[in-house]
């Protein structure tokens, strides 16, 4: 069961940078951060509107002198005070990250980026190196992974429950920008945007989730990839708005990784199917309390959430609530801010074996995210070849 007895010496003084009013995501943050009151939202720059920033700061109760209307303005003025703040959000959109996660490292906070954190793995191998030269935490928002069924799926087949691992099956498809939504959803049209979204759309924006997901599960590691995307909503050339991508890995099974915005009439469609020599494991985010169990030449069985089967230490420290109780999303981003909020402190008392023994999405899955674009982009550009990852 989640332990919520552990706590901090102090609650983290934390800020966003992005997530204002109307914003998809930001309030997912905010939820999470506030669940264990392990952060206190203590100063922001919401918004790019100055004044929208200051009404919304306002009211979600931000003092006002600690709303700021750029970012490096909040950076300066917070380190300079004796209570400033010591870890960010940052919740832009994805041009703006290597930037922002710089200036944020630079000014000495622990840093928590959405996804794709950066356009090029270069970039974000340079915020890998600023965060290691800070003793700084640099945390992913890879969201779906504080799910308990997750890490039932990873414990299962770690410890050989379905045999060796043939086959990896990602999806991650929905059905809203079917229609070119862009031109009159401002959240839409910069992800159509190469300069804003990056190298990709689709890929960036879903697959990156659904692909560290399969590799938190399944712990395989890419050897070569091949990549046809394609824009069904013309005006979003060069960005792809659907992409299937072949995987071959090290181990020697293969899989395959399918981004959409335009599969006409799905929710989400978010699953990774593990096959493996002996059964299957699925999983999918529309359905996280339960957890699909395929053995060959058994009836199927489905595992939920909250159930004293569920071994692993990961897959109970995330249960929040006994079963039957849906959880859901907010539990998820839950279970990963106090991770993060765990990690940091574990970084600021040097406490290198609590931190090694902490598992959380960092850096290097970033980074691995941002391979996996430049890697498909490469492979789509020249007609699907095989690409090494
Ligand atoms: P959005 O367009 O809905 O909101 C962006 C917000 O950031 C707006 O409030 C905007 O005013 C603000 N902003 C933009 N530039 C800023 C700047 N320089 N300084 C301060 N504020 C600024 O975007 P969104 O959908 O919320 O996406 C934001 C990021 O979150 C993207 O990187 C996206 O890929 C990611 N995202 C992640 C998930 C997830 O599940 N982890 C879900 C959705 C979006």
């Amino acid at each position: 069961m989640f332990n919520e007895e552990r706590r901090l010496d102090q609650p983290i003084r934390w800020a966003m940078v992005g997530g204002g009013r109307g914003s998809e995501i930001g309030h997912a943050h905010r939820a999470a951060a506030a669940r264990d009151n392990f952060f206190t939202l203590t100063a922001g720059c919401f918004d790019l509107d100055p004044q929208r920033n200051l009404e919304f700061a306002q009211n979600i109760g931000v003092a006002t002198e600690r709303c700021y209307t750029n970012y490096q303005a909040m950076f300066d003025a917070e380190t300079a005070r004796d209570d400033g703040i010591q870890a960010v959000s940052v919740a832009t959109p994805n041009g703006t990250h290597f930037a922002i996660c710089t200036a944020a490292l630079n000014a000495n906070l622990h840093v928590i980026c959405e996804k794709p954190v950066t356009f090029t793995v270069a970039e974000s191998e340079q915020l890998k190196a600023l965060a290691s030269a800070k003793n700084k935490i640099f945390a992913v928002m890879y969201g779906y992974s504080g799910y308990q069924t997750v890490h039932q799926a990873r414990a299962m087949i770690e410890r050989g429950d379905i045999g060796e691992v043939r086959v990896v099956n990602m999806s991650f498809a929905h059905g809203f920008h079917n229609t070119a939504i862009e031109e009159h959803s401002p959240g839409a049209k910069w992800r159509m945007n190469p300069e804003i979204s990056g190298p990709s759309y689709v890929l960036g924006d879903l697959g990156t989730h659904t692909f560290y997901l399969a590799s938190l599960m399944t712990e395989l590691k890419v050897d070569q990839l091949s990549c046809m995307r394609q824009s069904f909503i013309e005006s979003r050339a060069p960005l792809e708005d659907n992409a299937h991508v072949m995987l071959k890995f090290t181990s020697g099974a293969v899989g395959t990784l399918w981004a959409s915005s335009v599969n006409a009439g799905s929710m989400h469609r978010q699953i990774v199917r593990v096959v493996g020599e002996k059964g299957s494991i699925e999983w999918w985010d529309e359905r996280p309390n339960q957890l699909l169990v395929e053995m060959q030449g058994e009836p199927a069985k489905t595992l939920e959430r909250g159930m004293g089967y569920m071994a692993d230490d990961d897959a109970v420290s995330c249960n929040r609530i006994g079963g039957g109780h849906p959880e859901g999303f907010f539990e998820s981003w839950a279970n990963l801010y106090h991770r993060y909020a765990l990690a940091m402190d574990a970084m600021d008392k040097a406490d290198t074996e609590r931190l090694d023994a902490l598992w959380y999405p960092d850096i290097d899955d970033g980074i691995e995210g941002v391979r996996l674009l430049e890697c498909c982009v490469e492979s789509a550009d020249s007609d699907s070849a095989w690409v090494k990852f």
